[in-house]
């Protein structure tokens, strides 16, 4: 795990997942750069790490300072070491369906689909969001599973008029409760991927949850929905990827 510069959410996220390979037994060391450190300097230590046969997986926790190109850092990682699945390879790979790893918060949010015994097959999906790390692969992953999928973002017209024909809503937009009550289907899976600190201790989803906890069907909490299982995800890739490096 690679993480540059002292943005203080990142060093919880990395905490975070360096406990977790605590927790399963893996090894994970970390390079805690400075925020001054170069592009030349990063690319470098990843092109070190992807020649080390020891080392399984490379994570760059982003965002990296302005000075860094981030999709340089991407590009830069193995995409058989990369556990992120952000590696252009590895996007274009879950385009076609024929992936090894899935970006972990989207892959979380189907766990807690397959989990909760939901079926996405010919339902509405609807994503607020487009990013490629968490609305695009999203979006992907419930077509795979055949379900009829709208990506909403923010030039999105009549958004309500949108999200309420959801059977499955997942937001993924960054902004405090976000979604109302009177955007969600009644009887609608709502899923909240935001994470959105409000107060020094007060962490609230993108999804307004008292609200809508009377309305949806199933609805994932913020503190304790989708985080923990993006980590858990990540571990599953770890998994994988050191799967894939030993029949090299
Ligand atoms: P992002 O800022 O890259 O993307 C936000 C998306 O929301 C954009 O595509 C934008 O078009 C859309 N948007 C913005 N305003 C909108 C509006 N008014 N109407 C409709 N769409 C609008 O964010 P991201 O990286 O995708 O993250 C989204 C949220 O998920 C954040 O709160 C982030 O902290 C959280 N997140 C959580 C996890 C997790 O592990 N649970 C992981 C990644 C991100």
């Amino acid at each position: 795990m690679i993480l540059v510069g002292e943005d203080p959410a990142s060093k919880v996220y990395v905490n975070n997942k360096k406990k977790a390979c605590e927790y399963i037994g893996i090894n994970s060391y970390e390079y805690l750069l400075p925020a001054e450190t170069s592009q030349e300097e990063l690319i470098s230590l990843i092109e070190k790490l992807n020649n080390d046969e020891r080392v399984s997986g490379i994570l760059c926790q982003l965002p990296v300072p302005d000075h860094i190109d981030d999709q340089a850092i991407i590009n830069a990682i193995a995409p058989e070491k990369d556990v992120d699945a952000f590696h252009p390879v590895n996007v274009g790979k879950i385009m076609t369906g024929n992936f090894d790893f899935v970006p972990c918060t989207p892959a979380g949010v189907m766990e807690l689909i397959n989990e909760s015994g939901i079926d996405v097959c010919g339902k509405d999906c609807v994503v607020v969001g487009r990013s490629n790390i968490v609305g695009k692969p999203m979006a992907m992953l419930l077509l795979h599973r055949s379900g009829t999928v709208t990506i909403c973002h923010s030039k999105t017209r009549e958004l309500a008029e949108i999200t309420r024909k959801a059977d499955i809503l997942v937001a993924a937009v960054g902004i405090p409760e976000f979604i109302k009550g009177d955007m969600i289907k009644p009887g609608a899976v709502v899923i909240d991927v935001g994470i959105n600190r409000i107060a020094p201790k007060k962490l609230v989803g993108d999804v307004e949850f008292e609200a809508a906890e009377k309305i949806a069907g199933a609805i994932t909490p913020v503190p304790g929905g989708v985080g923990p299982m993006t980590i858990a995800m990540l571990m599953k890739n770890t998994v994988k990827a050191a799967q894939i490096n030993a029949q090299k």
